[in-house]
């Protein structure tokens, strides 16, 4: 996919990558970044990313730059979204998102009921990559010390 970065923009590379990756993993049918307005200055333009499924379509809009836009549709993603691993709500803080009734990528409804028994599953960004909670391996235990 083609991202319009504005000419000479700094941009967190790596921040881009992570959510073009977590998009394309979750099984997008489209993704699309772009803006609204044109002859503005950049930041003005009015930045958004939107990604489709077969049963449903987030949408992350008026941002100043398309990093921030891709990176706000992937906090929507990871906010309440079902980990396709552990089958966890996943969340971007310790937090458990507020349960509600939510339509899956598949077009089915994940209830709140059953958001309420599933465990939760914190995704953090390492870098150009979000990992899930629980594929991060357990903190490793002291080495036992020499004698
Ligand atoms: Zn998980």
């Amino acid at each position: 996919m083609k991202i319009p970065m504005p000419p000479g923009a700094v941009y967190d590379k790596e921040a881009l990558l992570a959510g073009v990756d977590l998009i394309g993993r979750t099984g997008a049918r489209q993704f699309e970044v772009g803006y609204l307005h044109e002859g503005v200055p950049s930041e003005e333009a009015g930045w958004y990313a939107q990604a489709r499924w077969s049963g449903t379509r987030l949408i992350a809009e008026n941002h100043t730059d398309p990093v921030e836009a891709v990176e706000a549709l992937a906090a929507r993603v990871l906010t309440g979204g079902q980990c396709q691993h552990c089958r966890g709500v996943t969340s971007l803080t310790e937090e458990r998102p507020d349960p509600r009734g939510r339509y899956m990528a598949d077009g089915t409804v994940w209830t709140t009921k059953e958001q309420q028994a599933a465990p939760l599953c914190q995704w953090t960004r390492q870098g150009p990559r979000w990992v899930r909670g629980c594929e991060r391996p357990a903190s490793p235990t002291a080495a036992p010390e020499g004698r």
